[in-house]
């Protein structure tokens, strides 16, 4: 707010012949002919009214057509909570204006402080915004005394009112990944401009309807389907029948991160199957699925006891670890090492990890194609961690409509068209 070093240059200067009326008007930002006329403080209820009016006669733009100077037609009472002054709730009165347009007849001002049928200033709004991306809104509402509803209304107008007015001309490599909207069974699916890191689109479910509602989206926003050039997904068939129907020129990424999470699945089907004949192994499960690395020395142990005996997880797991070195290497000798990697997996007895490989290789152009690209959906697998962290502290979201807002609030762009 450059409006404080203004103010305190004032305050040198004029201090003197000051009222606290004109120190309100120069830290609300208010412009002819709005003035603050009145200050109420309440002490006992530790209560701020502020009271700003316009003087007979004052002329004013219509809100409708821009048309300036418009006579008064009537006026009507209106209050906003603002920012507080210290601990102190702070309202601001006006009577806002109606007035007579030659064009389009009887019209309510805008006011500068506000946006319309909001009972709450701009300053107050983008604080809400603010903390909404930090903390659930029902903390946010506590903090501020006010009703989570109300709070809701304004997290989503400005949230809608920025997914309604995205340019996505410029999108030409995108990253799409499915994250859970409730416990177990319920999705949304996140899309990326990877150009600009963030959410572009959120759709309901997860299957490859998703991909179209995103490709008629980006349309309805500038952006072109046939100019989508790269698309950098899980390898389930959903995504890829999604993406191969709606964006045409899009080559398919498969990225490490899908590829390590499949891996480590199939280690789990193995350590799950041997499990119910070795009890060292239950309740170990994390022991196989970190890297050797991330381990405590007592679990360092435990896993090099493990070893000393012939056990089909141990084998899972250096088969997984090989396959982690893949995304070292340049395109042509990870194209060998696959091929070698494949044949060493399938002479071994592990059902799970001879299914991995099929799948690795029936996928292994678009996985070689991360390697060259460098596409990752590294980027998404960080906003997954934001958006369910925050669905943590919230405690779950009433509607996927709200979950869609907050996602688009933590992980989109919608914070550049914040109200101040
Ligand atoms: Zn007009």
């Amino acid at each position: 707010m450059g409006r404080v070093g203004e103010l305190e240059a004032g305050i040198g200067f004029y201090w003197e012949g000051m009222r606290d009326t004109d120190l309100f008007q120069l830290a609300l930002g208010l412009s002819s002919p709005w003035t603050v006329t009145r200050s109420e403080f309440d002490a006992h209820d530790g209560r701020l009214d502020l009271y700003v009016d316009f003087p007979r006669g004052s002329r004013f733009a219509c809100a409708q057509c821009g048309r300036e100077g418009c006579a008064v037609h009537d006026t009507n009472d209106e209050t906003w909570r603002h920012l507080d002054f210290f601990q102190h709730r702070t309202l601001l009165h006006a009577r806002v204006p109606r007035v007579t347009c030659p064009e389009c007849g009887v019209r309510k001002v805008a006011t500068p402080w506000a946006r319309a049928g909001s009972g709450f200033t701009l300053l107050f709004e983008a604080i809400v915004l603010t903390l909404a991306k930090a903390m659930p809104i029902a903390n946010a509402a506590k903090l501020l005394g006010e009703h989570d509803t109300r709070l809701w209304r304004i997290v989503g107008h400005y949230v809608w009112q920025a997914v309604g007015a995205m340019d996505l001309s410029e999108v030409r490599r995108i990253a799409a990944d499915e994250t859970s909207a409730r416990r177990g069974h319920d999705y949304i699916s996140l899309f990326i401009d990877m150009a600009r890191r963030k959410v572009v689109y959120v759709a309901e479910g997860k299957d490859a309807a998703t991909v179209k509602e995103f490709a008629d989206f980006l349309e309805a926003h500038g952006g072109q389907r046939e100019a989508v050039s790269d698309a950098s997904i899980d390898m389930g068939a959903a995504f890829e029948a999604g993406i191969k129907e709606n964006f045409p020129n899009a080559e398919i990424t498969f990225d490490k991160f899908h590829v390590i999470k499949l891996a480590n699945e199939a280690v789990d089907d193995v350590r799950r199957q041997e499990a119910k004949n070795n009890f060292q192994i239950k309740g170990r499960r994390y022991i196989f699925l970190k890297n050797v690395d991330h381990l405590t020395p007592e679990e360092k142990e435990a896993l090099s006891r493990l070893e000393a005996q012939n056990l089909d997880t141990i084998q899972a797991m250096q088969i997984r670890m090989n396959l982690q070195q893949l995304f070292t290497m340049s395109v042509p000798s990870a194209r060998r090492f696959l091929d070698r990697w494949n044949t060493w997996v399938q002479v071994c007895d592990l059902g799970p990890m001879k299914k991995l490989a099929k799948t690795i290789m029936a996928k292994s152009d678009g996985i070689l194609r991360s390697i060259a690209t460098g596409l990752s959906n590294g980027v998404l697998e960080a906003i997954n961690g934001n958006v369910q962290a925050a669905k943590r502290k919230a405690k779950g979201y009433r509607s996927k409509r709200t979950l869609k807002a907050i996602v688009y609030l933590i992980a989109g762009d919608v914070l550049a068209n914040s109200p101040t």
